[in-house]
């Protein structure tokens, strides 16, 4: 189970005396769209904050790019291409401006601004609001600007938390077709997410559960295994 752009192999992390995580793992190639699906509390936060630096790994290794980066600093992981969105991906008291060129934080100062301006263009309802408080966006438009945010350090491999976490099936929709157009341009993506309407945009799958990895494989190969199937699909009643 490795990856040529990132590599995680078991991964035991938690809080305090509460193990979370039990060797858990994930593999990402370069340009390859990875969802980890699990159902709340498996895990998925704990799992992406130990990739990202924000929480040690209690056991286990990171490999990304290459080079083992268990132990190093988030803003050193940042820098080599590892960009992450949490759950709530912006800073609410802060302007979308503000907040991009908090994204781009550790980029050279004219390749962040051209690239600002690329965002502008395909986020045309930020550029309307450039000064506007995060907080006063929509809660569709919040998770563009936390896309564009994290986009906005010039990414080998955008990590998020629950892109879908309190959208409704429309705006879900949106961020999916969003997310799409950057895979199509070849950026890496590991997702992790409950809403299987992001499988829409993988390559291959992980399930999670208790902490530990139970399936990795293709779309497929999930919808043809009976048991994950109803456990993931149940109520869609196909
Ligand atoms: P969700 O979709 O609810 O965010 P998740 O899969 O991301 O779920 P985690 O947030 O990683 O799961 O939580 C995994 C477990 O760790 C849960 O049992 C949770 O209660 C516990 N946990 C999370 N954060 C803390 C914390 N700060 N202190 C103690 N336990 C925590």
């Amino acid at each position: 189970m490795t990856g040529d752009l990132l590599t995680a192999s078991g991964i035991e992390a938690g809080y305090g005396k509460v193990q979370v995580l039990w060797g858990a793992g994930v593999a990402v190639n370069e340009r390859e769209s990875v969802v980890l699906l699990g159902p709340n509390g498996a895990g998925k936060t704990t799992f992406l904050k130990v990739l990202l630096g924000l929480m040690p790994a209690w056991r286990g290794a990171v490999r990304f790019a290459g080079d083992d980066i268990t132990r190093m600093r988030t803003d050193h992981r940042v820098r080599r291409g590892l960009a992450y969105m949490s759950e709530i991906g912006v800073f609410t008291g802060l302007s979308i401006e503000e907040n991009l060129r908090i994204g781009g934080q550790f980029v050279e100062r004219a390749t962040l601004r051209a690239r600002t301006e690329e965002l502008y263009g395909i986020f045309p309802a930020l550029a309307e609001r450039k000064s506007a408080l995060a907080g006063a966006l929509s809660g569709g438009q919040r998770k563009m600007l936390g896309i564009a945010k994290a986009l906005a350090a010039g990414p080998r491999l955008l990590v998020m938390d629950e892109p879908s976490a309190g959208l409704s099936p429309l705006f879900v929709s949106q961020v999916i077709e969003v997310l799409g157009r950057f895979r199509e341009s070849g950026l890496a993506l590991l997702i992790a997410e409950q809403n299987v309407a992001f499988l829409d945009l993988a390559d291959r799958v992980f399930t999670l559960e208790a902490g530990r990895v139970g399936f990795e494989g293709t779309v497929e190969a999930l919808h043809a295994d009976d048991a994950l199937h109803r456990a993931y699909f149940g109520l869609e009643g196909s």
